[in-house]
């Protein structure tokens, strides 16, 4: 999976999510990259999602990451709850979110989910390895 979330010159939210499939997926599966809950964005927040889509969908991990920055609550802090949700019902993957203010965090209930991150207008700046596990902000 490729997963990107940005936020551009004029405050505008995009989050977009290429996807392979999970492999050895039965015909006619939907991937949750696109669905609401893999790949969503407002103009509050942005969210990408990776891992096993069935997980991704039953935690509606996109939306519901969207929706909790929607109503008030802080990036970092939307990102908390759900992958505090996510580790108690054993869910297999990670994500990466903007919010409006140009916020970025990350979760991974996994070590195999890299991110990274880069918050400056040079191309070619070096992207920052965000940690193996569990949930963080730049
Ligand atoms: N989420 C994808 C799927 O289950 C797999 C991936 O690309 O991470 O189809």
């Amino acid at each position: 999976t490729i997963g990107v979330v940005v936020l551009d010159h004029e405050g505008k939210i995009a989050a977009g999510t290429s996807t392979g499939g999970k492999g050895f997926e039965r015909i006619g599966r939907v991937s949750d990259s696109a669905m609401p809950a893999g790949n969503y964005a407002n103009p509050k927040a942005g969210i990408s999602c990776t891992g096993i889509g069935e997980d991704i969908i039953d935690e509606c991990l996109a939306a519901r990451i969207v929706v909790r920055v929607t109503d008030g609550l802080s990036l970092m802090n939307a990102f908390e709850r759900s992958f505090t949700e996510a580790e108690r019902n054993k869910r297999d993957f990670g994500a990466i979110g903007i919010d409006a203010t140009g916020a970025i965090a990350w979760g991974k209930t996994c070590e195999v989910i890299l991110t990274a991150y880069h918050t400056g207008d040079a191309i070619g700046d070096a992207l920052e390895m965000s940690p193996e596990m569990g949930v963080g902000i730049a």
